[in-house]
């Protein structure tokens, strides 16, 4: 089962024996986190919220949204109105207003932080929520990557002035990238063009990463909101002159099924899933080796290598189950990502030692009892850095450059991330999408890039470097 040559396959394959989702849910694009990758999504989840808890405070907001919050902000609805679940009736009355499955949370948001904020004093305001949110997908569904609900966490902050939301958008950027780097997921962090921002922000900036099948996934985005929300909503305050302004706002939000799929992808191989340990539901499994007459001992020194893990605070699991031999649990224990396995049989027993295998490549060693913490936590180690650095190169390799709509067409067939010379006008972008099998993602954040010919579609002078690609 190869990852690189037939992806979707994998993917679903490995989805449901490594039990991280089920897809047979009976309603389109509504899936089920099954208990493996819910256990792997809520330490994501944990991981980020630890971060955010930092200067946000967490808070659980309602799911429904009533129409006229929704209508407040004209870019808003135009985005969204196209994707919204409706509830119109209850029991067998029709609602006198209608209400909406939140499809994000900024107009459910708004109208509380109009009642929170009234002075300088209660700026900024910093709050998150993990939740579901509603979207009628009409393009494909896919489990993790695309589905009409998905398990997300947004953060919305309020403050007193521009400068100050600026802040807060690097604030996120960082909080975003520390996240992903402890997974061990490269990326590219771009600009979107203004024609693909979040309906009602300044401008968004979105972290793209490699998929396998050449499609990249949007794994976070973060939007500088300025005060056209503020403006809509009426969320005003007192400045220390006493005068009233309107708060400058930003969002930001990050994909828990998207994040979860690019771990899979980026790490995943032909056995399975390949997990980082920081996320691993289990960071070792111990399978007993039977000998002869010797398996009661055995177990019950495999019992005792798995007391000392588990002192030690690593999550262990020692697999005993007498109905499959250890090859089988080699198989099975592969396919679920277990970063290290342990095997105690009769020579280890001998000589009060245990042998490790890693997962990401296999590498056996064999340690004393007495060093089993440390050599895990070394090989914990050494598995995240080999796994993070793979990821990073293959994204250097899916670069590629083009000065030409040929050259690009070429590229976008081989599936690669292509830069290209753009003039910045929205037109050469929406041609460049209507000839090749691509589109403009943007262009890099935090760093300019100098074009180095004109524009790849007009021939006019370009005034960026942009990223194309094929898109979830
Ligand atoms: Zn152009």
């Amino acid at each position: 089962m190869q990852k690189d040559e037939n992806f979707g396959e994998w993917f679903d394959k490995v989805l449901l024996k490594a039990q991280v989702v089920d897809d047979r849910y009976p309603v389109k694009g509504f899936t089920v986190y099954t208990g493996w990758g819910f256990s792997i999504a809520k330490r994501i989840v944990r991981m980020l919220e630890e971060r955010l808890e930092e200067d946000h405070q967490p808070m659980q907001f309602p799911v429904v949204i009533p129409e006229d919050a929704f209508q407040k902000e004209a870019e808003h609805i135009a985005g969204f109105s196209g994707e919204v679940f409706w509830i119109t009736h209850a029991g067998e009355n029709r609602l006198d207003r209608r209400l909406l499955l939140r499809p994000t949370s900024e107009t459910a948001i708004y109208p509380m932080f109009k009642l929170w904020i009234r002075s300088h004093a209660d700026l900024p305001l910093r709050m998150h929520q993990t939740c579901n949110v509603y979207r009628y997908e009409t393009k494909a569904t896919r489990p993790l990557y695309r589905g009409r609900e998905f398990l997300w966490n947004e953060a919305h902050t309020a403050h007193a002035d521009y400068e100050d939301a600026e802040h807060q958008v690097r604030k996120g950027v960082e909080i975003y990238r520390s996240v992903y780097d402890r997974l061990g997921l490269s990326y590219l962090l771009l600009k979107r063009p203004d024609f693909d921002k979040f309906a009602g922000a300044v401008y968004s900036l979105a972290f793209d990463t490699w998929n396998p099948d050449g499609k990249v996934n949007q794994i976070g985005t973060v939007h500088e909101l300025g005060e056209n929300f503020a403006r809509a909503f009426e969320v005003t305050y007192e400045d220390e002159g006493g005068v009233q302004r309107f708060v400058s706002t930003t969002c930001y939000g990050m994909g828990i099924g998207r994040v979860l799929a690019a771990t899979i992808a980026h790490h995943g191989d032909e056995h399975g899933l390949v997990l980082p340990p920081v996320v691993a539901p289990k960071q070792v499994v111990i399978v007993p080796i039977p000998f002869k007459s010797k398996q009661a001992e055995i177990l019950t020194y495999a019992r005792e290598a798995e007391a000392v893990l588990r002192d030690a605070g690593i999550r262990v699991a020692l697999d005993d189950d007498d109905r499959l031999r250890p090859g089988e649990k080699y198989y099975k224990w592969e396919m679920f990502g277990v970063p290290v396995r342990v095997e105690v049989g009769p020579r280890e027993m001998e000589q009060r030692s245990v042998t490790l295998v890693r997962r990401d490549n296999r590498d056996r060693s064999k340690v004393k009892l007495d060093d089993l913490v440390d050599a895990a936590h070394s090989l914990f180690d050494a598995i995240y850095k080999s796994l993070r650095e793979r990821s990073w190169e293959r994204l250097e390799g899916e670069l590629a450059d083009a000065n030409s709509l040929d050259e690009l067409k070429a590229l976008m067939d081989e599936r690669r991330i292509v830069r290209v010379n753009w003039c910045g006008d929205p037109d050469c972008a929406f041609r460049l999408k209507d000839q090749v099998a691509g589109e403009v993602r943007g262009t890099l954040w935090g760093e300019h890039e100098e074009p180095t010919g004109p524009c790849i579609v007009c021939g006019g002078p370009a005034r960026e470097v942009a990223y194309v690609s094929r898109t979830y």
